[in-house]
């Protein structure tokens, strides 16, 4: 799998551990690389005060860090791509989802307003960077002035651990899936007041819900695919009692619940989620296919046409404008909050 990725991304450089790189080092697949093939830096060979040791597994030979990767720092705008993330695809094949600028920098300012993100926040981040949640974990409270806490993935998976680390560094905010958020609660975690607990990546149980609220912090239930960039809708849950809700889109996102012959669903009636907006992506990377099938120009009305993303998850609108995600309408799974399609298995 990470062979296939790094063909398909055509990578320039790749950033690991030694033991790691051996590993890849083979790259048989079932294709030929594109161009020269990458690069290879080993962070476990970086000592401070010493050049980097840049090389390919292939051969001995190390470069220098500077001649052929010193970093140039060219003027970017918002079309530009930021990042790429695979997720898991229903032909066995990852999908590289190709994110620009604009997006990243529309959600991050929409995090800063809600659920609110500032100058004195301390984020505990727990999740691997391979997952796109980890961009609001990372650059959220970076660009707010704030800091963040990286845990390492022993701590992670830890619920004791972590939770003496979001003591000892005065967190508060910590985003997990409904899995972590468990690991802590049964380690014993008592809670941290006024902690803003951000829940996603999978449907928020009520159960946990009402035992999150009971630690006194601040819950928020977290919904979007990969495709719209991190988050794409959001709530705050105050009482566990009323129904969970995904809540109301971000900032320059559109929601609209489609029925199955196209037409948007009235209120109450379920159909699928499609969005539309900042955080829509370029589509995926050399799968024009895909990318036509997933990402549709819809108009209704009177509103001008706009690109849409059709998430495959079944929701309703509420008669007070929010969300409810009620399942999916394929086979896709998630399993500790990591997306699965079943026939990549
Ligand atoms: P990913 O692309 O890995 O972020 O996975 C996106 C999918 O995870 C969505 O299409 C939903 O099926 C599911 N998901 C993410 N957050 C939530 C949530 N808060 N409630 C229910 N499902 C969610």
């Amino acid at each position: 799998r990470i062979e296939f990725m790094m063909r398909d991304a055509g990578l320039a450089l790749v950033l690991t551990q030694q033991g790691f790189a051996e590993r890849l080092g083979g790259g048989v697949g079932d294709g030929p690389l594109e161009g020269p093939g990458p690069r290879y830096m080993y962070v476990d060979a970086f000592e401070p005060a010493t050049p980097v040791a840049v090389s390919s597994p292939a051969s001995s030979a190390a470069l220098s860090f500077a001649p052929s990767f010193a970093p140039s720092f060219a003027p970017t705008s918002a079309g530009d791509l930021a990042y790429m993330l695979y997720t898991s695809g229903s032909t066995g094949r990852p999908k590289g989802v190709m994110i620009e600028h604009g997006a990243v920098v529309n959600f991050l300012r929409s995090m800063h307003v809600e659920p609110g993100i500032n100058a004195h926040d301390r984020l505990v981040s727990v999740t691997t960077m391979s997952f796109d949640i980890f961009g609001l974990e990372l650059w959220g409270p970076l660009t707010a002035g704030g800091t963040v806490v990286l845990a390492s993935r022993a701590t992670a998976v830890d619920g004791g651990a972590l939770s003496a680390l979001l003591d000892q560094e005065q967190a508060t905010i910590l985003q997990a899936t409904p899995a972590t958020w468990r690991v802590l609660l049964e380690s014993g975690w008592p809670g941290r007041p006024g902690l803003k607990m951000l829940c996603g990546g999978e449907a928020l149980p009520r159960d946990l819900a009402a035992r999150l609220l009971a630690t006194g912090g601040e819950l928020w239930n977290m919904y979007g695919p990969t495709e719209t960039t991190i988050w794409s809708t959001l709530s705050r849950i105050r009482d566990a009692g009323e129904p969970i809700t995904i809540g109301r889109p971000i900032a320059e996102t559109a929601i609209v619940v489609l029925e199955p012959h196209g037409t948007p669903a009235p209120p109450g009636v379920a159909g699928e989620l499609c969005i539309g907006g900042a955080g829509v992506a370029r589509g995926y990377h050399a799968r024009p296919d895909l990318t036509a099938e997933k990402f549709v120009v819809l108009s209704f009305g009177r509103s001008s046409p706009q690109r849409f993303y059709r998430t495959g998850d079944l929701a309703r609108l509420r008669g007070d404008g929010r969300l409810e995600f009620i399942g999916r309408r394929d086979h896709q799974v998630k399993v500790r909050g990591f997306r699965i399609e079943l026939g990549e298995v």
